[in-house]
């Protein structure tokens, strides 16, 4: 796997794709800036070898053309701070500025793209736009993760433009190596735990890792479709009815396999989907019409932690509960203690996906579990087996 460690940068421009994607306030200042800082290394390794960087991203979901809100322009200044250097911005990807800033850049000196989602050509993974990318620069490096699994113009086509000169940033390299060990050089026993809203949008990664695991713990708002399926008594909790005979299989097929499937014995239920709801504490298959499950309950976090005290191989996706709401993040909470406990003892735990990185962040807890893997989607289709576009565009030749 060449990275930018196999590769001297003097005298060279690398356009480099990170992950700026990260999340604004109403008067734009940034309140979470772990994916910009999680791509300095990369970055440093080129100045410091005497290139130029020439940096590109997208950032949410602008609809037609740009919007305020989305523009790359807000994260220059605290980018600048971070590198302790000027940061050059040009106000179009692929427009006049880009070019001409590009063609003046010189070694040490750092250039911000705006927006790439702000031309529809990136998600379509448009030839001629990528293109326009590639020509700015000397060299292509990948360092975002979190779009791998995208065959858009800056993650995958503009590989095609650069034979030899394209690798992998430092932040990339090292997720693939991390998650590789969860998936190749596993130590028993092996846990997943996989919470979140919907067992459709879950149902490849569970029915990847139900051969593999020994254990797996299924939590959030997807636990009640296999409650359900073995004759729960739900309320008015999420469901995905036709998911029910996808759920009782896979719990006949784990059974057959020597896989245990925990479902949480009780629940936080409430009368309403709300911060403010009233709420009760029930058996997660008892729970009464009217009422919703939001969290798991005291007893499953302690029979959870347990099963995550004895496993030595840890996989973690999405939440437990409805965790950005204050009153139903204890559960999750609880998940985020067990990993760090789990992994003083000696066990590899790896944490993707929004809502369980943001917990584990919000906590300060990142930093004592083996690894927090900055992808969501790429993580958990690569865990599925599946190619990534953005990798395998790296490697072919
Ligand atoms: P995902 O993106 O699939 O990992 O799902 C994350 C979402 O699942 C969060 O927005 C949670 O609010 C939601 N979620 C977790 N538990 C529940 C629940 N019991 N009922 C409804 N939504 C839930």
């Amino acid at each position: 796997m060449k990275t930018v460690e196999d590769y001297n940068f003097r005298g060279k421009k690398a356009i480099i794709r990170v992950d700026f994607n990260v999340p604004l306030d109403s008067n734009y200042n940034i309140t979470d800036d772990s994916r910009i800082k999680a791509a300095l290394p990369t970055v440093e390794k080129v100045l410091k070898d005497g290139g130029s960087v020439i940096l590109m991203s997208h950032l949410g979901r602008p609809k037609e053309g740009p919007e305020e809100r989305y523009s790359l322009k807000h994260i220059v200044d605290h980018l600048s701070r971070l590198l302790q250097r000027e940061v050059k911005f040009a106000d179009d990807c692929v427009g006049n500025s880009a070019v001409e800033i590009g063609d003046n850049l010189k070694p040490g000196e750092v250039l911000l793209l705006e927006n790439l989602r702000f031309h529809k050509e990136e998600t379509k993974g448009d030839r001629d736009f990528a293109n326009k990318l590639a020509s700015l620069a000397d060299v292509y490096v990948n360092d975002a993760f979190g779009t791998a699994h995208r065959a858009h113009a800056s993650t995958t086509v503009i590989a095609e433009f650069f034979s030899e000169d394209k690798m992998f940033g430092l932040l990339l390299a090292r997720e693939l190596k991390s998650i590789e060990k969860v998936v190749k050089d596993i130590k028993r026993p092996y846990l997943a735990i996989i919470g979140g809203a919907k067992v459709s949008t879950k149902i490849d990664v569970l029915n990847n890792i139900i051969d593999k695991v020994d254990d797996l713990i299924i939590g959030g708002g997807m636990m009640f479709t296999f409650i359900k399926s073995q004759g729960g008594k739900i309320g008015k909790s999420l469901v995905e009815d036709d998911y029910l005979e996808t759920a009782r299989e896979m719990m006949y097929y784990a059974k057959s396999k020597n896989v245990n499937i925990h479902l949480p014995v009780d629940a936080v239920i409430a009368d309403d989907f709300s911060n403010d709801a009233n709420t009760r504490v029930c058996k997660s298959d008892q729970i009464p019409d009217g009422w919703m499950g939001m969290d798991i309950g005291e007893k499953a976090r302690q029979s959870f932690s347990s099963i995550i005290g004895n496993a030595k191989n840890i996989l973690w996706n999405g939440p437990m509960g409805v965790a950005e709401m204050d009153k139903f993040v204890a559960g999750t909470e609880s998940i985020v203690k067990a990993m760090v406990e789990a992994t003083e003892k000696g066990a590899f735990t790896l944490v993707g996906g929004g809502d369980s990185v943001a917990t584990i962040n919000r906590l300060g807890m990142a930093a004592k579990v083996s690894y927090v893997s900055t992808g969501g989607g790429a993580l958990l289709e690569y865990i599925e087996g599946k190619e990534l576009p953005g990798v395998k565009a790296i490697l072919k030749d």
